[in-house]
């Protein structure tokens, strides 16, 4: 197929700007490619030289691009730099030179859509020193051999700035249109391309085996699965409306996602979540992968994070630090990391993508042995949204930033945000606009990120009708880490060995370390319930610690008080 057919389509592509006609011109258009052409024509029709996780990337600058039109024009640089400036597009300039270009510098002879192909491919292949000439001279060649208008969108495409408002939806719809007649196939196209993202590879298998080409379509290790996301809720309860079985519940971990792909011939390659490549930036976590993952093939998912020595989960900024080209191998020993495995989509020529989450868990479990660098999601089973809480307090007290709640009968859903996963972060939780004081009754051992110190505090409320203080609330977010340092020294001298007189507690909220109530804590929280396992009978939901209050323990908030509160 020539490339004058695709300017052509070019051309009419700019005139509209409606997405309705784009798709009708691109159908008809596809109708008429022969099916060898047809990836290069999708690819072409976005502007691309492949895949858009594949990033081809031309590397010609943009002086050697004025270099190549001035030489193919027979013109001087100054001019074509001139034209360029007046015209705000290096395409249209380029198409002004050339509509005036000597006959003599015409070379007889068809581009074909393969040769323009190819030859875009030489340009970004090529590199090294002198590349950016070798670049500009394959550049001329092209030029020399489309029509003036082919030369606005050469220019444009090797510029990156063709932006003709097609994008991949526009695609696979056109493509629909075109092979089965019928819009509402790109339904079967759209899950075909979530579960492999390249345009060529849809166009390819549609316009040479129909729908039935889909049928089989399934992961292919080394090409990327479009990520699945989460959803949300307003409220923490509105979970298990949407999950009516068992939940699965895990720490959302605030790192970075990553997909790793082992091949068969053991090499493994990481994408991120927008699916570049980060293989390079992360050669650790390539070497453990080989280590601690026993499979021959596998494509799995999890959150990279930056730990520190105890292997303590470090913040988002710290792992940032890891994107980087130069200098990696100095930050690999300077930022250890660890990989949060939570999925995996496929192993050793299986896909794991239909099966229900439980399932690509138990064999997740399997694959991996444990070392302290790769290492399963923490995760919870229940169907209480009582433990959903306990769960989310507990992961916050861990330094992560919520929960992701997961639906253990759910698939993998390649490139959607559907209910099969729902996040609850920190920052969903609405504060009543009154705060607590509380006073401070104990406080249970921490763990994990909290070693050596105070886990969360117990804090209570002052029953002035019977002198008692009463549990209302664990707290243990809004301390940061030096506070949370300090705590054993600040209420060292309130340590008494056993419950003192005043307190009353059930069972099974003792703290590990009681205080004798004296110090006073300002706590905000997101509601009040009914709370069989505090004696107050009531609990404050998603407390937070904000400061420490000069108060009497008999000056906290008192029961009354939060009866009133809640209207009674
Ligand atoms: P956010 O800014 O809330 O992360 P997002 O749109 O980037 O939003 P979401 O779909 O909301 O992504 O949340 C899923 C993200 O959470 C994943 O992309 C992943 O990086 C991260 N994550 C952390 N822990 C988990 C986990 N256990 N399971 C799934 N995703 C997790």
């Amino acid at each position: 197929m020539n490339f004058e057919k695709l300017v052509e389509i070019y051309m009419q592509l700019e005139k509209t700007a409606s997405g309705n006609e784009m798709r009708q011109i691109l159908a008809e258009f596809f109708k008429s490619v022969p099916k060898d052409d047809i990836h290069i024509v999708a690819y072409l029709t976005l502007g691309k030289l492949g895949a858009e996780y594949e990033d081809v990337v031309l590397g010609l600058a943009e002086k050697s691009v004025v270099k190549a039109i001035a030489k193919a024009a027979g013109v001087s640089e100054a001019k074509v730099k001139e034209l360029v400036d007046k015209r705000g597009d290096a395409g249209l300039a380029a198409e002004d030179l050339l509509k005036k270009k000597p006959m003599t510098l015409v070379p007889v002879g068809e581009l074909t859509i393969h040769e323009f192909f190819e030859k875009l491919h030489k340009i970004a292949n090529t590199d090294g020193s002198g590349s950016q000439d070798t670049k500009a001279n394959i550049l001329v060649s092209l030029l020399q051999k489309t029509s003036a208008a082919g030369a606005r969108y050469l220019i444009r495409i090797v510029l990156g700035q063709l932006r003709m408002g097609v994008a991949e939806m526009t695609v696979l719809d056109a493509l629909a249109i075109a092979y089965t007649g019928e819009k509402k196939n790109k339904e079967i196209l759209e899950y075909a391309y979530n579960i492999s993202p390249d345009v060529g590879i849809i166009a390819e298998t549609i316009a040479k085996n129909g729908l039935k080409g889909f049928d089989h379509f399934s992961v292919q290790v080394g090409r990327p699965v479009k990520m699945m996301l989460a959803q949300r809720v307003e409220e923490l309860e509105e979970i298990s409306k949407k999950i009516e079985c068992e939940m699965i519940v895990e720490g959302k971990y605030d790192g970075e996602r990553v997909q790793a792909h082992k091949l068969s011939d053991g090499k493994i390659i990481l994408f991120s979540r927008r699916l570049d490549t980060i293989t390079d930036q992360f050669p650790d976590l390539v070497e453990y992968l080989g280590k601690y993952v026993k499979a021959k093939t596998f494509v799995l998912e999890g959150e990279i994070l930056a730990i520190d020595a105890e292997g303590n989960p470090l913040p988002f900024q710290t792992l940032m630090q890891r994107r980087r080209k130069y200098d990696v191998a100095e930050y690999v020993s300077k930022i250890p990391i660890q990989l949060k495995v939570f999925d995996l989509l496929y192993v050793d020529g299986v896909s794991y993508l239909d099966k229900p989450l439980v399932d690509r868990e138990k064999k997740t479990k399997q694959m991996i042995s444990s070392s302290g660098q790769v290492v399963v999601a923490e995760r919870i089973v229940t169907s209480s949204i009582d433990e959903v809480e306990e769960f989310f307090q507990k992961m916050l007290e861990r330094g992560y930033e919520g929960i992701i709640v997961k639906n253990p009968q759910g698939e993998y859903q390649a490139g959607t945000r559907g209910w099969n996963w729902i996040k609850w972060k920190k920052d969903y939780v609405k504060e009543l606009s009154d705060t607590f004081d509380l006073v401070v009754l104990g406080a249970y051992i921490g763990r994990g990120r909290r070693h050596g110190t105070y886990g969360a505090l117990l804090g209570g409320i002052y029953d002035e009708k019977n002198d008692e203080f009463l549990s209302f609330c664990k707290i243990g977010t809004g301390l940061n880490d030096e506070m949370l340092a300090e705590l054993p020294t600040r209420f060292k001298e309130y340590v008494v060995g056993k419950k003192p007189a005043r307190v009353k507690v059930e069972k099974i909220m003792e703290p590990d370390v009681w205080f004798s109530p004296e110090i006073v804590v300002e706590v905000s929280g997101a509601e009040i319930t009914q709370s069989p396992s505090h004696t107050a009978g009531v609990a404050l939901r998603f407390p937070r610690f904000l400061r420490y209050r000069e108060k009497s323990a008999e000056q906290a908030t008192t029961v009354k008080e939060v009866k009133g509160m809640m209207g009674k």
